[in-house]
């Protein structure tokens, strides 16, 4: 059968049966593999090989009971898990979110693009996944740190620094991964780099905390420059407070943009002043407090509080989605579209649901997918683990090089598969690029 030329209505149907339920993973599926088809189909050897039913299919998902205490000594249970998708290229790599919505759908899309984005960076990072249905809002540090403690009671089992090297993500940032790895490092008695986006007192890297903000802020000037443009002068609005979106906001007001626009799950702001790199640390202060909402910074600045809304009413040149999947739906896009926007990059992972990607692909606006323009992180966490194998430290000036770097070759990687007559499709040159290095090794090892 798998000699046979595939046809994509019966490749999803047959996956939609094989993995019920799972909606957030089809659609990241649905989104890749009509770029790959004409490749897999003009190659008899993949198709032989049966790589795309292989690369749709985990390696293994490990899911486990994480049991905790909270301040009132009463026990609680949350579900554990470890999407390890695809190896091929090198260990499993990818963050841990904690968050009540995850779900084994939502961490197999997740891990399921981290494959592509990873073997963008050009390094040897295979795909990975994780996470757990834990609330962190309104939580102690004593509760959270129990928390990641029996989290990692289960999870060292499963990871290592040539198995599989978490990194953070939503709700799991440095602090968390500090609580994790002195766990790791307890149990196991090793002191290695079995996780990324540590502190640097634990052999993190410098400028990880920033990469994925700031490579999205350069991803976006790399195709602003093929276009003949610039960022400077140009109107940003970000959504997210977080990790990404305020350190995205950071790079471009320092490249002469401005960012009017902020947000989390309450709402948004709409600063009309901009916001400063004081703005931007006052952010990122009142968002380390658990459960804070970012509407205390209007009275903070003088700017609009928006409640229950996002921000793509604010008239914009650009607009970058930070904050979480499918957060920019059509109606958005065409808000944007009707407010001037003419450029999407997403900071977040698969922020624009599939009508909305429609809608960006009729009105011709230029577009950067996440698998490219927030790959910035995992390049840093690949020179974290780098360092932490040769046991030595790169500066901040080497380590913010090697990124700028990165995010060129991601780039021009994506401008050279997306080329066509119409001008460049970033995410059709982001999925054939990520898949050719992947597919190569899928077959190079052959099948038992
Ligand atoms: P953070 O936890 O630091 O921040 C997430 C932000 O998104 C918060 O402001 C949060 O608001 C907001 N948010 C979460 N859920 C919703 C929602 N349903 N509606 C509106 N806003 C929401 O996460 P990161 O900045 O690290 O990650 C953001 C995105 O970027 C995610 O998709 C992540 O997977 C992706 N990413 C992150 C990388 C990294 O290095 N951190 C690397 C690559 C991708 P609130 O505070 O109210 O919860």
């Amino acid at each position: 059968m798998t000699h046979d030329k595939i046809d994509f209505d019966e490749f999803l149907e047959s996956l939609k049966r094989r993995t019920p339920g799972e909606d957030a993973f089809h659609q990241a599926v649905s989104e890749v593999v009509p770029d790959l088809l004409p490749i897999v189909n003009d190659t008899p050897q993949y198709r032989e090989a049966a790589i795309l039913d292989r690369l749709t299919e985990p390696d293994r998902i490990i899911s486990f009971r994480v049991d905790w205490r909270d301040d009132d000594n009463i026990v609680h249970v949350n579900r554990g898990y470890r999407v390890q998708f695809n190896s091929a290229i090198g260990p499993y790599k990818g963050g841990l979110r904690f968050q009540p919505s995850v779900n084994q759908s939502m961490l197999k899309f997740l891990g399921f693009e981290q494959i592509f984005k990873n073997a963008l960076t050009g390094l040897p990072l295979g795909g990975g996944k994780g996470g757990a249905d834990f609330d962190p809002s309104g939580r102690s540090e004593g509760e959270i740190m129990r928390f990641c403690q029996s989290y990692m009671q289960e999870l060292h089992r499963h990871i290592g620094p040539d198995v599989d090297i978490p990194a953070g993500d939503i709700n799991v940032g440095s602090r968390e991964i500090g609580w994790l790895f002195g766990t790791y490092r307890r149990i196991t008695n090793q002191v290695e780099g079995v996780l990324t986006g540590k502190g640097l007192s634990m052999g993190g890297a410098e400028i990880r905390t920033e990469a994925t903000g700031y490579g999205v802020v350069q991803f976006l000037c790399h195709m602003l420059a093929e276009q003949g443009d610039r960022i400077d002068g140009k109107t940003l609005v970000i959504s997210g407070a977080g990790n990404v979106a305020t350190h995205a906001a950071e790079l471009a007001i320092r490249d002469g943009a401005k960012v009017i626009t902020l947000s989390d799950s309450n709402g948004y702001i709409h600063d009309r002043n901009g916001l400063t790199q004081e703005k931007i640390d006052w952010v990122k202060d009142h968002k380390s407090k658990s459960g804070a909402s970012l509407e205390a910074y209007a009275d903070e600045f003088d700017a609009t509080w928006c409640a229950d809304a996002a921000p793509w009413g604010v008239p914009c040149d650009v607009a970058l989605p930070c904050a979480t999947e499918n957060e920019l739906g059509k109606d958005g896009v065409n808000a944007l579209i009707d407010n001037g926007c003419t450029t999407i990059v997403e900071g977040a992972n698969m922020p624009t649901t599939a009508e909305a990607k429609k809608a960006i692909r009729d009105a011709d606006l230029l577009f950067g997918p996440g698998k490219a323009a927030n790959a910035g992180g995992v390049a840093v966490s690949g020179l974290e683990i780098s360092q932490n194998r040769q046991r030595r430290t790169q500066t901040r000036q080497e380590l913010a090089d090697a990124l700028k770097d990165i995010m060129q070759t991601i780039h021009d990687s994506c401008a050279e598969f997306g080329q066509s007559k119409a001008g460049i499709n970033y995410t059709k040159g982001a999925n054939i690029a990520g898949f050719t290095k992947v597919a190569e090794a899928m077959h190079a090892e052959g099948v038992t």
